[in-house]
């Protein structure tokens, strides 16, 4: 049953049709043919001709929101560690508050 296989376009070509398997072993051997292309900062198999492909791919990259937990998980962990502020400050002044009030 390996007809139950997705197949995916190649990034380069739109051409090439490839088993999603075979898509990372396609890609290295293909990208040679386009030196100029662009890589996706969030996912290495994620490749553009144009940066303005890439820019728009990168607004709803499915591998962005791994890479987004990956680092909230991390600042978070961050934060509970070492704490950006101190909050006893000294004087005793409360900032940026209620700017509405009068
Ligand atoms: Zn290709
Ligand atoms: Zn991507």
């Amino acid at each position: 049953m390996s007809e139950a296989e997705p197949m995916v376009l190649c990034p380069f070509n739109s051409h090439h049709v490839v088993h999603k398997s075979s898509l990372q072993r396609h890609i290295l051997r293909c990208m040679k043919n386009y030196p100029d292309h662009e890589v996706c900062p969030y996912n290495a198999l994620h490749r553009f001709l144009t940066k303005q492909l890439l820019q728009d791919h990168m607004m709803d990259c499915d591998s962005k929101m791994k890479n987004e937990l990956f680092f909230a998980n991390i600042n978070a962990k961050v934060k509970k560690d070492a704490p950006m502020f101190t909050e006893k400050a000294g004087n005793g002044e409360i900032v940026g508050e209620n700017w509405n009030e009068d």
